[in-house]
């Protein structure tokens, strides 16, 4: 199971709702919620790993959600936040979003059930959600506070932010995709893993 990234049309289209749940639904968010972990990041949506279905995995203060058709019913507050995400790794902004959300969806049982999310954890439920309509969190930062996150030793936490275009981060995340980063991308890309910098989405 492979992240997609930025540029994969998959990325930008509606997610089907599913209308019953399976053993694959299970086994579709075992292995999403792994990927997740591994990346690491604390959200992930099925479109993300090219399966354009309503379904996503959050893990947010150790807390695991595996939400079928999930949908924001109740948002209140904004605030603003740095986001990042899984699909356009080492790029972060600044996203506006609900302080709280209530979500409904349904369990990999196909029960219903009601989460409210506060602060981080609605954060990532609407970006996760955002996901499922082709949305993506670039659509939805102030283009000017695009930055790369860039691993700097003489840093306190270990890396730096680099200002960033939304055409410079589309044409790096093309290369990326079609496997012809220039030397230096690739460690940018490589040295992502072991990062301290925010997490994904
Ligand atoms: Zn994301």
């Amino acid at each position: 199971m492979n992240l997609l990234l930025y540029g994969n049309p998959i990325l930008r289209k509606r997610a089907r709702a599913l209308r019953r749940a399976d053993k694959s639904t299970s086994a579709l968010l075992d292995e999403m919620m792994q990927v997740m972990q591994e990346a690491p990041g604390v959200g992930l949506a099925a479109p993300q790993v090219g399966r354009p279905v309503r379904v996503v995995a959050v893990m947010v203060d150790d807390i695991d959600y595996r939400l079928i058709n999930p949908k924001i019913v109740r948002r209140a507050g904004r605030v603003e936040g740095t986001e990042g995400c899984l699909s356009l790794p080492t790029l972060y902004g600044t996203v506006e979003r609900p302080e709280c959300v209530t979500v409904r969806a349904l369990t990999e049982k196909m029960k219903p059930v009601t989460i409210r999310g506060e602060g981080f954890l609605a954060r990532v439920l609407a970006h996760e959600i955002d996901h499922l309509d082709g949305k993506l969190f670039i659509d939805r930062a102030d283009e000017e506070t695009l930055h790369w996150i860039v691993p700097d030793d003489d840093e306190e936490n270990g890396y730096r932010g680099v200002p960033a275009t939304l055409a410079e981060a589309t044409e790096r995340f093309e290369h990326l995709r079609k496997g012809t980063l220039a030397g230096d991308d690739v460690a940018h890309r490589l040295a992502h893993a072991d990062m301290p910098g925010p997490r994904g989405l």
